[in-house]
């Protein structure tokens, strides 16, 4: 039996000969989403029509195919079909079946509520292979309420003070959904020149984002700025507030580590609890770990799958 995927320099469907999330130039890849550890301007790219505009945006217009969610293709002796991943706007998470055995990538993934991505779906198959960013008992994020409440009341506290809040968060998916999240509470927003462009196509996409506007000058007063990690800060602005918005803000010491006053703990990345939740409801043969912590393949086995760490050498066999 052919294997259902290999590993060359990048994750491979064998049969396809289609590479998944690989950061070098490829003839054909999947891109499971636009965040730039995820894609490069290869020959011919698969992906949801809304990835595919913000690969656009981000590298140029380059020849793709949209796979809609939850419309399989037939591609290369495959059935490939996409599900939302709930991470970002079209974050998808791709099925590979070819008649006999199935395959589930998650690439990045959360399955809690978000703003401003589709919730996360979770077809079973028989192999696995799951990002694991946070595959450590460490990170169990507080219930969602409780981050936000944090962020809205020291937000107000901020502007109350006079002082301009300034949170920081990535460009793609974080930025746009702490947006909304302020927009909702009744905090008008002003975002960064990096982050408006990406915000244009969520709203091209239906995606309301409420009362927000590019950042131009001097911010107005009673605004919240949302600007990118490690923005350097606005030297006519007499006080700020600085947030991180960020799954890290759970370890010990983060907001010194980040430089912020106050690290608000709101992911997009599953943390430990949902990637083992995650694994139970694909209920997989085999299980192959990426991105996480060692010791996470180990916690999975105890939990009883036949689980693998991926990322180097290997052959995704069913026996
Ligand atoms: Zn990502």
């Amino acid at each position: 039996m052919t294997p259902v995927f290999h590993w060359d320099n990048g994750l491979k469907l064998t049969k396809a000969d289609l590479a998944i999330d690989v950061r070098r130039r490829q003839p054909r890849a999947f891109i499971s989403h636009a965040h730039a550890d995820h894609i490069a301007r290869h020959q011919y790219a698969l992906c949801t029509p809304e990835t595919a505009a913000l690969y656009h945006l981000r590298l140029g217009r380059r020849p793709t195919l949209d796979v809609p969610y939850r419309e399989p293709i037939e591609w290369g002796g495959l059935r490939l079909t996409t599900y939302p991943a709930g991470h970002c706007l079209g974050s998808a998470m791709l099925l590979a079946e070819d008649g006999e055995q199935s395959l589930l990538y998650t690439g990045d993934f959360k399955l809690g509520e978000s703003a401003t991505a589709e919730r996360a779906e979770l077809p079973r198959a028989d192999v696995l292979v799951i990002e694991s960013t946070y595959g450590h008992p460490g990170y169990r994020l507080p219930p969602r309420d409780e981050a936000l409440g944090q962020l809205f009341e020291e937000v107000a506290r901020a502007l109350a003070d006079g002082a301009v809040p300034v949170v920081e968060a990535y460009a793609l998916g974080k930025a746009q959904e702490v947006t909304r999240l302020l927009t909702g509470a009744g905090f008008p927003v002003l975002q960064h020149k990096q982050v408006f462009p990406i915000s244009r196509v969520y709203e091209s996409f239906g995606v309301d984002l409420g009362d927000c506007g590019l950042l131009r000058g001097d911010p107005p007063p009673g605004h919240v700025l949302v600007v990118p990690p490690r923005t350097a800060r606005f030297e006519t602005v007499a006080r700020e507030v600085r947030f991180a918005v960020t799954g890290w803000a759970v370890d010990r010491g983060a907001k010194y580590r980040l430089r912020v006053d106050h690290a608000i703990p709101l992911s997009d990345h599953a943390d430990y609890e949902e990637l083992l939740e995650a694994i139970g409801r694909v209920a997989p043969r085999k299980v192959y770990c990426t991105h996480g912590p060692e010791s996470f393949v180990e916690r999975v086995r105890d939990a009883g799958f036949d689980a693998h760490p991926l990322g180097r050498p290997s052959q995704g066999r069913l026996f």
